[in-house]
């Protein structure tokens, strides 16, 4: 199982980064309202992060770490309308087959929280000193598997990485405070706020300065966030968020309705600037069509696009005119 475990980690685990996606999604879906995450040398020596969700019963521990253990489905009707962003089930045996883990966990039905390490190559379980939450420490990445360290990036690479995937969720997640640490150093901290401030607080000077904010409505189709017309946008790509349901994804879908809407409007549609969610029912997307979930299937994809380029059609039009 150990060897399957690492075998799953070759998809699950491409870097520090896709480790720190894992344990953000895992913090949220345990309703945390306060998140830290703390890394060293890039997330290559050190991924520590700590979460004030609803932490694991002690019982359940070692399940936690166990492949295909996950609590968040329990049938195949509930995989059908996956809400939660995480369903998989083995991305902590997988990071842990390749890693050092200590898991320490208490919910509120505790007295105190307990801990869970490989340390010793082996899981080995103990009481320990802890608020309601989880604490999550994944250190020495790959030590185990020289093939897959020696095609990590340097530091910085592997860092940038992580801040993405951090980033991603900040901007999902407003009611959720965020720390992230880098070497000890303090890199970002968001306090709980609505959506507009914390687009304002994640992008900081990067905030274009004709920002649009969006906010559309249609039956149960809702667009809402920031988007910026090209002529004040930099020429530059890096601020393009947009999700479905708070899920980050790269979609033909969506991303053809953007540039549909800047081309008609503008007349361009180069480097458009956006952070855009949009909600539906759960029913009406499919999530589990790519592995690394960046990717949806719409049920009516053509109403989709119709909404979302038309919203950004009135918003953009509103200021061009
Ligand atoms: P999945 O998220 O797909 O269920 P994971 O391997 O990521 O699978 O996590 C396994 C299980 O461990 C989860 O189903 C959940 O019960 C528990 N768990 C993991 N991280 C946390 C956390 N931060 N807070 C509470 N429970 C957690
Ligand atoms: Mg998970």
């Amino acid at each position: 199982d150990h060897l399957i475990s690492q075998i799953a980690a070759g998809e699950v685990v491409e870097r520090p980064a896709s480790v720190v996606k894992e344990l953000l999604e895992n913090a949220l879906d345990a309703g945390a309202t306060t998140i830290t995450l703390r890394l060293s040398e890039g997330g290559k020596s050190l991924i520590d992060i700590s979460d004030n969700g609803c932490g694991i019963a002690a019982n359940e521990l070692s399940l936690a770490v166990t492949r295909h253990a996950t609590s968040k489905v329990r049938s195949l009707d509930e995989l059908e309308h996956v809400e939660s962003m995480g369903f998989r089930g083995e991305a902590l045996a997988s990071i842990a087959s390749v890693s050092h883990m200590r898991l320490t966990s208490r919910n509120d039905a505790a007295e105190h929280a307990m801990c869970i390490d490989n340390l010793n190559g082996t899981w080995q379980t103990r009481a320990a000193a802890g608020e309601v939450g989880t604490r999550i420490e994944v250190s020495h990445l790959y030590f185990n598997t020289p093939a897959r360290r020696k095609f990590l990036k340097t530091d910085a690479t592997e860092l940038s990485h992580c801040v993405e995937y951090f980033t991603r969720a900040a901007l999902a997640n407003p009611h959720c405070a965020f720390t992230l640490t880098h070497n000890d150093k303090t890199l970002e901290q968001y306090l709980a706020t609505d959506w507009q401030h914390r687009i304002k607080d994640v992008l900081g000077k990067n905030l274009p300065e004709h920002a649009i904010w969006v906010h559309h409505t249609s039956g149960e189709l809702q667009l809402i966030g920031m988007i910026c017309p090209p002529d004040v946008a930099r020429a530059r790509a890096d601020i393009q968020y947009a999700y479905i349901n708070q899920r980050f994804v790269r979609d033909k879908v969506v991303n053809h309705a953007i540039r549909t809407a800047y081309a008609d409007v503008l007349h361009h549609a180069r480097f458009p600037a956006y952070v855009l969610f949009l909600d539906c029912p759960a029913q009406g997307v499919d999530v589990n069509v790519h592995p690394a979930k960046t990717e949806v299937r719409f049920r009516e994809s053509g109403a989709i696009h119709q909404f979302i380029a038309n919203s950004l059609k009135k918003s953009l039009a509103q200021t061009a005119s």
